[in-house]
């Protein structure tokens, strides 16, 4: 004999973003356009309460205009910064200089921490910039709240 176990029902509520202050926003738009043609990439950090803190922008080891990853060694400083301040990765950035803010099939296939969101800024054809929770091979789309 199996004992049920009860799950709790798909939620299908869209999940929030972290709200987004302008300051952030701006560094992240301003990284991606700095690295044009290239893909920009970077690491989003919290506080305790889950408050985004501030955005590292980091080079993209590939130097790719269609892929990144993180350079080791500004990954490891941005961590180490981020811990002094006892603040947590809570997220990655980059960009798609030739294309929009939707995860590529590439980005979905890449292995992040499960609760990290995954900003991504478009280019193209003009600037626009999501939030994304990526998971088990698929993309959701969260709602975005930015802040003053
Ligand atoms: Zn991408």
């Amino acid at each position: 004999m199996t004992t049920p176990v009860l799950r709790p029902a798909p939620s299908t509520e869209a999940e929030d973003a972290p709200v987004l202050p302008a300051s952030i926003r701006e560094a992240i738009v301003r990284h991606a356009v700095a690295c044009y043609p290239l893909e920009a990439c970077g690491l989003i950090v919290a506080d305790t309460e889950g408050n985004l803190r501030m955005a590292y922008p980091l080079t993209n080891a590939e130097a790719s205009p269609t892929r990144f990853t993180l350079d080791a060694r500004e990954h490891f400083g941005a961590v180490c910064h981020a811990e002094s301040r006892g603040w947590d990765i809570a997220g990655v950035f980059h960009s798609h200089p030739a294309g929009s803010a939707v995860p590529s099939a590439t980005d979905i296939a890449q292995v992040h921490p499960a609760d990290w969101v995954h900003f991504v800024v478009g280019l193209r054809p003009s600037v626009q910039l999501k939030a994304w929770r990526l998971a088990d091979g698929t993309a959701r789309e969260l709602r975005l709240l930015e802040s003053e």
